[in-house]
């Protein structure tokens, strides 16, 4: 089905951009398609003495702000495609919170709750082996995402630094506190989504403290964004996840409000909540993808692509306020237009998503200085990010009346484009 190919989906975005900013065809072309791409197989020892033979991928999207930064996915299903659209997402995300970075995205087609700890090792240092001349920390700087961890990303760094004989802290992010890491980037991501929410209900006179939400997934992301959303005095009536004994998707909802610390205690390091401890503690444990039913004000999907399509729009309660789009892509265009049409506020995802990347560079920033901020510090850098880039986005939307989308898509296309034609590339 064309309409959920991701990459063809971040194009149909990017040319309504284009159209609107009057890009010529030359300029419009360049930012259709990644300027570098690379394909090759990791052949990995198995544990049972097997030669398996993996697939992975780089894609550096635009790098004409600086150096490329985009994470490294495991997933089973992994494609191109979506790879592809994922490091275009990361030009106009780290463009629209307007950090020096590019855009880029990688992956493995692998499912690591098949492999041991020794298999994964050996697999992130077959990807590093495979790409380390085409990356680095002036060239492209990968990151954790789905199914991945810092324990994964110091793997890839110790390859990295063995391959070139030096220290390069800088190659990579999402690194463990005391090895480069960044205090806060396991919450970044997640705080930011709700740093920018809390801007949102600010903007549209709503209090915090007397909104509920629905998050779909509970992996680090939907954890943090939870968590947050919690201190701040709003409720959140349910959480859904992937469980892998089942093979299906649960919803877990308490209507008083989840405690997102004990949910996050009984959930493994894939985002899986323990069902029976779960229903045991008085959670209603419901089928399929109950969270997006839910009479809230918020919804907050932080799980996979393609969620809100033009199937399940219509399920979304008539008191939801507000779509933040925590996951990378949740939304088809289709889908956004109906959003639009009944005026929930959307914030996009390569804005609502953000505090990652911003955190990452951050970690970058830290290791050039060899020197560390604290936690407060890290946070109150990243809330001024975030608030900023969302205001920038909030107040074009208003004073032109388009779709928030569209208005990031306007904000980070041009700056890309500025930054191409001040090199001459276009
Ligand atoms: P994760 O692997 O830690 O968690 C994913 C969660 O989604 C798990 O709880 C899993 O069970 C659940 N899930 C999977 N399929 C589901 C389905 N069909 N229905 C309901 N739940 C499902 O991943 P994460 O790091 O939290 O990332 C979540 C999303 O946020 C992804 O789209 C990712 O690309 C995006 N993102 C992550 C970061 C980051 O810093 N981790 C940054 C920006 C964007």
């Amino acid at each position: 089905m064309a309409e959920l190919n991701p990459f063809k989906i971040a194009q149909k975005e990017l040319d309504e951009a284009a159209e609107y900013l009057k890009l010529d065809a030359g300029t419009h072309e360049m930012l259709r398609w990644p300027m570098r791409e690379f394909h090759f197989t990791i052949p990995i020892k198995m544990d049972n003495g097997s030669i398996k033979v993996f697939k992975g991928f780089r894609v550096q999207h635009n790098d004409a702000r600086g150096p490329a930064k985009g994470g490294i996915r495991f997933h089973p299903k992994e494609t191109i495609d979506t790879i592809r659209a994922l490091a275009a997402l990361m030009t106009w995300k780290t463009a629209v919170v307007d950090i020096p970075l590019g855009g880029s995205k990688g992956g493995i087609i692998c499912d690591p709750h098949e492999l041991s700890d020794r298999e994964q090792e050996q697999l992130c240092r077959g990807w590093v082996r495979q790409i380390f001349k085409n990356i680095g920390p002036v060239q492209d700087v990968p990151a954790p995402d789905v199914m991945t961890n810092p324990q994964h990303m110091i793997w890839m760094l110790d390859e990295y630094e063995t391959l070139m004989g030096g220290k390069y802290p800088g190659v990579i992010t999402g690194k463990p506190v005391g090895m480069g890491g960044s205090n806060g980037r396991t919450e970044a991501t997640g705080y930011g989504v709700i740093f920018t929410l809390r801007e949102a209900l600010k903007t549209l006179d709503m209090e915090i403290k007397k909104t509920s939400a629905s998050i779909q997934g509970f992996g680090n992301v939907a954890q943090y964004a939870a968590e947050l959303f919690v201190k701040y005095g709003g409720k959140v009536v349910a959480a859904s996840c992937w469980d892998d004994k089942d093979k299906t998707v649960y919803t877990y909802r308490r209507l008083k409000g989840i405690d997102p610390e004990f949910l996050q205690s009984i959930t493994d390091k894939y985002g899986t909540i323990n069902k029976d401890k779960a229903s045991k503690e008085g959670y209603e444990v419901l089928g399929g993808d109950k969270w997006i039913e839910q009479e809230v004000d918020i919804l907050i999907p932080a799980a996979i692509e393609n969620q809100i399509t033009k199937e399940t729009v219509g399920k979304i309660h008539p008191k939801v306020k507000i779509l933040a789009e925590a996951a990378n892509g949740p939304t088809t265009p289709e889908a956004d237009k109906v959003l639009f049409g009944r005026e929930i506020y959307v914030i996009p995802d390569f804005l609502c998503n953000a505090g990652g990347v911003t955190c990452s560079y951050f970690e970058q920033v830290q290791n050039n200085m060899n020197y560390y901020w604290n936690r407060e510090e890290v946070f109150s850098k990243l809330d001024h990010v975030m608030t900023n880039a969302f205001h920038s986005v909030d107040k074009k939307a208003r004073e032109e009346s388009i779709p928030n989308r569209l208005t990031a898509y306007l904000l980070s296309v041009q700056r890309v484009v500025d930054a191409m034609k001040l090199r001459g590339w276009v």
